[in-house]
């Protein structure tokens, strides 16, 4: 049995979500205490638990202490049964972080899966729908697997609602190399607003427009029309030659419009000045799959907390060696090697 410490690191839900995730794919049980212990309220909270459950399914799980506020349980998984499955949070946590917990072992499993997800799919501090369609996906299958994501409708913080279905056709995932990004051959802001005023939208485009200087045909705002409640996200992807990367802003309630555009253009700015392809969300996201591939590696900016506790937490499950080394001022390169 693996022991994990979830207050270890970083001490959020990542931990418990790698956990979940590789022990469905080595078939290795696993207790986890002090769950989200560096969380203000610890503990698994409706989100996670639906992860739990969702992992629990799929794996045909042995499982105790998976109730909300929960800060330790046990997971015994028997198998991975891909198949049709719907997993709804019940309020607007993030189901794109469920999708995260279950997507690797349905990468690998004997036969394709189809999979309805509802709940918040633009969360602040999770990866939003625009993030995993086109930079996180498009990586993966590039690895071999075919998946492929269509959002139904958008659910945003605090009022959720959203829903997303994804196929997942499995391969044998091949390892690759993602050193280089190559030139930008497509740049978009989309500034979003559901059930708010326009102005919000036109407001942060001002600011990108005059910090980033980009065109009017690179300038757009959406109005979306079916959602459940109010949200407002900006949304910036920068597709290069070998990758694309998506930055997101969130809108809260509080925070200017201008606030919001000025925090995602400032890491526009920083990912352009480096000659990097991975961006820091999506380099804790390509941990996984490349170590389930048994190889890989990647440039990124200098790692985040996020990144450093999943490449302890991966090495509990599989026999990988992940070395980390600053290659440039903030460029670094992640070599991922079976042991
Ligand atoms: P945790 O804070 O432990 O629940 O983990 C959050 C996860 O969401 C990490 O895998 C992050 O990479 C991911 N994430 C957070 N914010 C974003 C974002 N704006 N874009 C993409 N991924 C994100």
């Amino acid at each position: 049995m693996i022991l994990i410490d979830g207050s270890y690191g970083e001490g959020g839900g990542q931990i418990l979500r790698t956990s979940l995730a590789l022990s469905l794919v080595t078939g290795k049980p696993f207790t986890i205490s002090n769950i989200r212990a560096g969380r203000k309220k610890p503990g698994l909270m409706r989100q996670h638990l639906t992860a739990v459950n969702a992992a629990a399914e799929i794996g045909k799980a042995a499982i105790q202490g998976n109730r909300i506020g929960s800060q330790a349980f046990t997971f015994e998984p028997e198998t991975i049964k891909p198949g049709n499955y719907h997993f709804a949070i019940g309020s607007a946590g993030s189901c794109t972080l469920v999708f995260q917990t279950i997507l690797p072992a349905l990468i690998v499993a004997d036969g394709p899966s189809e999979i309805v997800l509802e709940g918040g799919t633009h969360n602040p501090y999770a990866p939003p729908f625009d993030f995993l369609e086109k930079a996180f996906l498009p990586v993966i299958k590039r690895m071999g697997p075919r998946v492929d994501a269509v959002l139904e409708k958008p659910g945003f913080y605090p009022a959720g609602g959203g829903r997303f279905k994804v196929t997942i056709n499995p391969t044998k995932l091949n390892s690759i190399d993602l050193l280089d990004r190559g030139k930008t051959v497509r740049k978009i802001a989309s500034a979003v607003v559901a059930n708010l005023p326009v102005k919000i939208a036109h407001r942060e485009i001002k600011v990108i427009k005059e910090k980033l200087e980009w065109n009017r045909e690179e300038l757009r705002t959406v109005e979306v029309e079916n959602s459940q409640g109010p949200g407002n996200i900006l949304t910036i992807e920068i597709e290069s030659e070998y990758i694309t990367e998506v930055f997101t802003g969130f809108g809260e309630r509080g925070v200017s419009a201008e606030k919001v555009a000025n925090r995602t253009a400032k890491s526009v700015r920083e990912y352009l000045a480096y000659d990097v392809p991975v961006g820091r969300y999506l380099a804790d996201q390509l941990l996984i799959p490349m170590a389930m591939a048994g190889g890989g590696k990647f440039r990124t900016l200098s790692p985040t907390k996020h990144t450093r506790t999943n490449i302890d937490i991966i090495k509990e499950f599989l026999d990988v060696d992940i070395d980390m080394q600053e290659y440039g001022q903030n460029e670094w390169e992640i070599d991922i090697k079976s042991a």
